[in-house]
């Protein structure tokens, strides 16, 4: 029996009777973690792991009927005994795994191997089938060791003071940004955070994460020569809007693991991208399928096909999984062209 099948309203646990991040709105949603694309609006009741559940309400509003579990935790539901494990791509990210009557599923969410000290990193779970997210499932992509990527960040910004330039980095607002305050040189300067992203640090420096401090930028004044030194970090939808222009001069950089391509980094026509991604490289998801021993595994997200078609090759029961997840970090920069 499958204990996971697609539905119009998203995946769904026949014997249990609930949804995995539904798309629509249902009774009772399970959810991985807080992205839009995951944790949606309208359900009757959410069940999470624990270390999500501020970002759940500051996202979908501090009345959502939610309950939450620590990682590792159970909970028996229909005869489904469902737990939490850490998934490693956000606060509160949770793979979640399924067992009814001898047979174990464990559906990925999003993940992503490299431990980056912002969340608790991911941890293999054995299983019969493993639902996978496959964003980035194509050998091209392979990341450098995150130290590196931090490394090139601290050196442009620096460039940029001294030449009297402020550093303008676009990145998603929950989770990116808190990695990349969590993984820079603070020491550098001072820190400006775009409205979007600040209180989504506040839920991380609540739950003991280190974000160095930031200022607002509504508290600055065009002119004060503190933004020329300064690293502001803002959601892809600032660029070219009026907020930008009380930076003056500044060179502007995006932080996604699409910077990869050299196609999508000319068209966001900003001046450095910088390959950073909350997702697993092919190397990342190879691993963590081999590691969950599954003989069986659904692919979502992304690049479903060329996963699918490798798994196969390797003997494994491999297909495609329509979902309707989109990609956080796919989202454009809209940059004004340049002079
Ligand atoms: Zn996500
Ligand atoms: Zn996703």
């Amino acid at each position: 029996m499958d204990l996971v099948i697609a539905r119009p309203e998203g995946l769904y646990c026949p014997p249990g009777d609930f949804y995995i991040d539904p798309w629509r709105a249902v009774e009772r949603s399970v959810i991985t973690h807080g992205h839009g694309d995951h944790a949606r609006t309208g359900n009757s009741h959410y069940l999470a792991a624990e270390p999500g559940a501020g970002i759940l309400r500051a996202r979908l509003g501090q009345d959502i009927n939610l309950q939450t579990l620590a990682y590792g935790e159970t909970l028996k539901h229909h005869g489904v005994t469902l737990s939490f494990h850490p998934a490693g791509h956000v606060l509160g990210s949770a793979q979640v795994r399924l067992e009814y009557e001898g047979e174990v599923w464990v559906a990925s969410g999003d993940y992503k191997v490299e431990p980056d000290g912002t969340c608790a990193p991911f941890e293999p779970v054995r299983c019969h089938t493993f639902i996978t997210e496959s964003t980035f499932g194509l050998p091209i992509y392979r990341w450098q060791p995150q130290a590196e990527i931090f490394a090139e960040i601290n050196h442009w910004w620096r460039t940029n003071q001294q030449q009297g330039k402020a550093s303008v980095l676009f990145c998603y607002a929950f989770g990116k940004a808190q990695r990349i305050l969590h993984g820079i040189d603070s020491t550098l300067g001072p820190i400006v955070a775009h409205g979007s992203v600040e209180p989504l640090n506040r839920v991380y420096r609540d739950a003991g994460i280190f974000i160095p401090p930031t200022l607002y930028a509504g508290d600055i004044k065009k002119t004060d020569p503190l933004l020329r030194q300064a690293l502001i970090l803002a959601p892809p939808s600032a660029g070219g809007s009026t907020w930008m222009r009380r930076f003056g001069d500044y060179s502007d950089a995006f932080a996604s693991g699409w910077m990869r391509l050299r196609g999508p980094r000319r068209r966001r026509g900003v001046d450095r991208g910088f390959v950073l991604s909350d997702h697993a490289d092919w190397p990342g998801l190879l691993w963590a399928i081999e590691q969950t021993g599954a003989e069986r595994v659904m692919v979502t997200h992304g690049s479903v096909g060329t996963l699918v078609r490798y798994l196969c090759d390797k003997g494994l029961d491999a297909q495609g999984f329509a979902t309707e997840y989109g990609d956080e970090e796919e989202a454009t920069v809209e940059v004004e062209p340049a002079p």
